[in-house]
């Protein structure tokens, strides 16, 4: 598809990012390219548009910007899934391990149903931990969890796998 080469460059690099080694993959300067980023709405939405999907679940924080044009283009809700204590109402909370540490996010009580079919949004994998806590969480009250996409995947730290079966769709391949 010619439209993933323009997204692909319109993603900045940024070297040592937030630390030392670490190349930072920068969506922000796709958000600047009216066309790339209408592009990647619409390569999401011609993949989920009549799969009976009702919900976009959208991780926290680049999943909040991908997530809502995809929902409203299928029909979905958008629900947000964040860092812990943003939320202001009930919430249930998944904790995932970090490379040192634990982090967590959280879903409002009531926001999804037992038996509704989810797609899970996330700017990039990287070791794919947070995407399995999305995951989990979505599972642990019986929501069913199509596919999970993001625009980037790092393939080298190998989160597909930590996935398992569960689909993943990505749009660039940072190798
Ligand atoms: P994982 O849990 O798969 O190891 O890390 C993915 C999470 O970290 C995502 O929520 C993603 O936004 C963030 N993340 C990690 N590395 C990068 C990066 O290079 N660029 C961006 N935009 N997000 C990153």
């Amino acid at each position: 598809d010619h439209r993933i080469a323009r997204i692909s460059s319109a993603i900045r690099v940024i070297p040592d990012f937030p630390k030392p080694g670490i190349m930072f993959q920068d969506i922000t300067t796709l958000l600047l390219d009216p066309q790339a980023f209408k592009d990647t709405i619409d390569l999401f939405v011609e993949r989920y548009k009549g799969k009976n999907i009702s919900v976009v679940a959208g991780i926290e924080a680049r999943g909040f910007i991908f997530g809502p044009p995809i929902a409203l283009a299928i029909g979905a809700k958008f629900v947000p899934m964040r860092k812990p204590n943003k939320l202001p109402g009930a919430v249930i909370s998944q904790e995932y391990a970090l490379e040192y540490g634990t982090d967590k996010i959280e879903m409002h009580v009531g926001a999804v149903q037992a038996g509704e079919r989810a797609l899970v949004i996330d700017d990039l994998i990287a070791t794919g931990g947070t995407l399995c806590a999305a995951i989990n969480l979505l599972e642990r009250v019986e929501v069913d969890v199509v596919e999970c996409a993001c625009v980037i995947e790092l393939p080298e730290l190998k989160g597909r796998d930590r996935l398992g079966d569960k689909p993943l769709f990505v749009l660039v391949s940072a190798a």
